[in-house]
């Protein structure tokens, strides 16, 4: 059985000093699903996403990513770290998207998705640079490989950037607000190859505040607040009809 793809958390714990950012976090996403994640600035999404990727180590619970356990589990006090090698695996396994599209300035759109599997995973350049080029494609800046990230919209070097990620080929991909630093104009082109991936059976968990998105999207939907998950379901319910007081106020002040 395969278990790429895959993410489950049990009971996920983490401070920051005195404050706890997530509280007993249960979530559960299947292969090629999507996870769309809503919540208030604050609520802990961005640390959540951190955890899965592990980026940041939790303080309680466990994690399986990919097939992979981490964390502590039932039956363990002490924390289960992956390897430092398995940790560089998931790194590769796990592509992460931010708000800030994080591009090397001195290269060019091709160098920038060429950059990983050359030299993460020391493939063969021109092997590299002609598949940057199909990924480019992809995302739709098929002929835009030799311009630098200050020739390009935001909206193009946000293709980049997940071109960037999709280079290595993961089996996850974390979304962390990928249009909120973006000009509305732009936000459209950048959902579009979202939701192509999304199609083409990619697992996603996407921290986002475009409820179109979400609605249409993802297979599960969850509502964060203050570090506890208040609500979730199926995304069309719970935009549509939510049942905690929480989620309406901060449905009504978004929508
Ligand atoms: P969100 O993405 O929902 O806006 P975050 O996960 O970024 O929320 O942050 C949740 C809380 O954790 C916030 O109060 C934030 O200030 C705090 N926090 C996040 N990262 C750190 C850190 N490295 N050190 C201290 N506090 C942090
Ligand atoms: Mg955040």
């Amino acid at each position: 059985m395969s278990t790429d793809g895959t993410i489950h958390a049990r009971g996920i714990r983490k401070s920051f000093g005195h404050k706890t950012v997530l509280q007993n976090i249960d979530l559960d996403v299947a292969s090629g699903e999507v996870c769309c994640i809503i919540g208030p600035s604050g609520s802990g999404k961005s640390t959540l996403l951190r955890c899965i990727n592990g980026l940041e180590t939790v303080d309680l619970g466990v994690l399986q990513v990919n097939g992979e356990t981490f964390g502590y589990h039932e039956t363990e006090t002490a924390y289960h770290a992956l390897s430092k090698k398995k940790l560089a695996e998931q790194r590769t396994r796990v592509g992460m998207v931010f708000q800030q599209f994080n591009l090397f300035p001195n290269m060019t759109a091709q160098e920038n998705v060429m950059s990983g599997p050359v030299l993460v995973k020391g493939q063969d350049k021109k092997k590299a640079a002609a598949r940057a080029d199909e990924l480019l494609a992809s995302v739709g800046l098929d002929g835009h490989g030799f311009k630098y990230p200050a020739q390009l919209s935001g909206g193009q070097q946000q293709r980049v950037a997940i071109a960037r990620s999709l280079a290595m080929d993961p089996e996850i991909m974390l979304f962390d607000e990928p249009t909120s630093a973006l000009d509305p104009e732009k936000v459209g082109e950048v959902l579009a190859v979202m939701k192509d991936l999304a199609k083409k059976g990619m697992t996603m968990v996407v921290v986002t505040h475009e409820m179109g998105f979400a609605r249409e999207v993802s297979d599960s939907l969850l509502f964060m607040d203050e570090g506890f998950v208040v609500e979730r379901g199926d995304a069309r319910e719970v935009l549509g009809n939510p049942k905690e007081a929480r989620t309406r106020s901060f449905l009504e002040k978004v929508l």
